[in-house]
């Protein structure tokens, strides 16, 4: 059950009200900043400028008051007093104690603080307290409209009705294993306090999008029976400034208020990214981040709150996050492996419509490095597919294309070629798969096509029957070398090379400075990671290591073509006879294409 139930027109009357109350708000911004400027007999000298003055020692005394940044100066030079000048100043802080670094260092530069009454204050800054005021005002107005203690949305385990459970949660036993520890401190949380167990109050879920993070997150809640209070990273910093941080404080709030409970916090990457010192949006990030941080210190173990957090990139994460007593542990969630996957497939076939010889085990070893929520997609699409094609039941093919579609592209029949393009691409596309299959460890040839999909002009897909965990240098080498084939193969058959192979390009170079960057790879640079957050650190290692980079990624690309060059020219039959057929059939499965390798 949602308590998030708002009536909306409730709500339309208020963006009404905002918006006009917002263009009164800026009418009267404007007008009195003309105002202001007209009364001024005189413009404030540019920041710049003032430390400029200061350095060359020509200013006598600078007159502040306190509570304003705008400051009166009587230079040296002039004595009349109607020479004084005003300046403005961004930070009073960081000025006086560059001012008291310039007396420590000798300038005679004078200095006075007046403390001024409530009249002048308000005079001095009659602007910007009006303008803060406005400020004020809107942001308590967004804050009603929006409701903002009802923004997190809570589904409450008890009462919901599609409660998710870890039998929804295919696959990811050794996740579930883990998780059961918190639904047990969930449930029964005075056995733990008893024997003095201290359970972690932040976890962080990490793993690509569509693994099941969120879901692993809602099984926890389910199984253990306790409210489910979730809210994107994004959200927090979608509006205006100083909300992310009270946004994040109302739902640890209503997180103490339901306890025992679980927060999930999505994309936590879009507010815990390292703290800089920059100002706007990021500061408003910082702000928000020092919120949350506030909040995982402030409550006890004893409250029975989790936090779990989920983000495909833990490296960004700002150290502070993950210190003890907040998100210690970590937990990622891969891609589900080949059994995983077939569980899923599983779970999402019962609803679905199959020919009774349908064997998902196929599906789960032709889809390799696919997500969970990828394959929730290929089963939906091949019961779209499926029914477009007028089918009673999903068959074979259907799932075939499903899996083509989902990782290729759509088929593109209606697109009209060229046949200078049709041949181009019979030899790109031919390319690849001769010369992958003369490498030792490269992937056998599913099906080459020439046929469009997606962004593609054609295609060569391999067999992935493997989940791996480790892919050795030569395999590397071997796959840069496969890449190329296409353009190679353009420049042999045609002597001509084409934009076709750009995304090939990409991939490569990509792939090479991965291997000597990454993996240090590279016999030259060594086994150093040279995947640094920030370019600075690679001062640490000289400009020389950039240069030698560059080189090695350009070495290994030019070897991977040449070895393709040598393949190709010493099979220029084979390369001629798939091209050929590739434009009679359009699409050469496996064993059409081994048919060529045959003696
Ligand atoms: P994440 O939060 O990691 O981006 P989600 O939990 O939102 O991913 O997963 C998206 C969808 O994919 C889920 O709603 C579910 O349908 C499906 N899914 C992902 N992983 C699994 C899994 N292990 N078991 C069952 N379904 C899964
Ligand atoms: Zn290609």
């Amino acid at each position: 059950m949602s308590k998030n139930n708002k009536k909306p027109n409730k709500n339309n009357i208020y963006i009404i009200v905002l918006c006009i109350f917002l263009i009164v708000a800026v009418a009267l911004v404007i007008a009195l900043y003309f105002m202001n400027q007209n009364s001024d007999k005189k413009e404030n000298i540019p920041y710049t400028q003032l430390i400029k003055d200061i350095e060359e020692d020509k200013i006598e005394k600078i007159e502040m008051t306190v509570g304003s940044t705008t400051l009166k100066l009587t230079y040296k030079e002039r004595e009349n007093e109607e020479d004084t000048e005003t300046a403005i100043i961004p930070n009073t802080q960081v000025f006086m104690e560059y001012i008291n670094e310039k007396k420590l260092a000798g300038s005679d530069i004078e200095l006075e603080q007046k403390s001024s009454g409530f009249f002048s204050i308000i005079s001095n800054n009659f602007l910007s307290i009006i303008s803060t005021a406005l400020m004020i005002t809107i942001v308590v107005m967004i804050f009603k409209m929006q409701g903002l203690g009802d923004k997190g949305k809570v589904y409450d385990g008890v009462e919901n009705k599609n409660k998710v459970t870890f039998e929804d949660v295919a696959g990811l036993d050794e996740e579930k294993q883990e998780m059961k520890e918190i639904v047990s401190f969930l449930k029964e949380p005075e056995r733990f306090q008893k024997m003095g167990a201290k359970i972690p109050k932040g976890i962080l879920l990490c793993g690509k999008p569509g693994t099941g993070k969120t879901l692993m997150a809602r099984a926890i809640a389910g199984e253990a029976d306790v409210p489910f209070i979730s809210m994107s990273g994004s959200e927090f910093i979608e509006m205006f400034a100083g909300l992310g941080a009270s946004r994040v404080r109302k739902l640890f709030e209503k997180a103490k208020k339901l306890a025992p409970c679980i927060i999930f916090i999505d994309e936590i990457d879009a507010i815990g990214s390292r703290r800089t010192n920059a100002s706007g949006a990021e500061s408003e990030n910082n702000q928000t981040l020092n919120q949350l941080l506030v909040e995982m210190d402030g409550f006890e173990t004893n409250d029975t709150i989790i936090v779990l957090a989920a983000t495909n990139r833990p490296e960004m994460l700002d150290k502070a996050l993950l210190r003890p007593g907040r998100f210690d542990r970590q937990i990622t969630i891969a891609p589900p492996d080949l059994r995983g996957r077939e569980e899923i497939l599983k779970i999402y076939s019962k609803e679905k419509k199959f020919a009774d010889n349908i064997d998902l085990k196929n599906i789960a070893e032709d889809t390799a490095g696919f997500t969970g929520a990828e394959l929730a997609n290929v089963l939906n699409e091949a019961a779209i597919i499926a029914t477009v094609n007028k089918h009673d039941e999903i068959q074979e093919k259907d799932l075939e294309e499903a899996v083509k579609k989902v990782t290729v592209g759509l088929e593109k029949t209606s697109r009209v070629i060229s046949d200078k393009d049709k041949k181009l691409t019979a030899y790109h596309e031919a390319g690849h798969a001769i010369v992958s299959r003369y490498l030792a460890t490269s992937l056998d040839v599913k099906e080459i096509s020439i046929i469009p999909r997606g962004v593609a002009g054609g295609y060569t897909m391999y067999k992935t029957n493997e989940d791996k965990f480790y892919i050795s240098k030569t395999e590397m080498e071997e796959r840069l070398v496969s890449l190329l084939g296409g353009r190679v193969a353009e420049k042999v058959a045609l002597d001509e090379i084409s934009t076709g192979a750009s995304n090939d390009l990409e991939v490569a170079t990509k792939l090479a400075r991965d291997m000597i960057i990454v993996y240090g790879m590279s016999d030259k640079i060594g086994p150093i990671s040279l995947k640094v957050d920030d370019p600075i650190e690679l001062e640490l290692y000289g400009h020389e290591i950039e240069d030698e980079v560059g080189k090695e990624i350009r070495r290994l690309l030019d070897t991977a073509y040449s070895r393709a060059m040598q393949i190709l020219i010493a099979n220029r039959d084979k390369l001629e006879a798939v091209a050929n057929a590739l434009l009679q059939k359009e699409t050469i499965t496996q064993e059409e294409f081994e048919e060529f390798f045959k003696v």
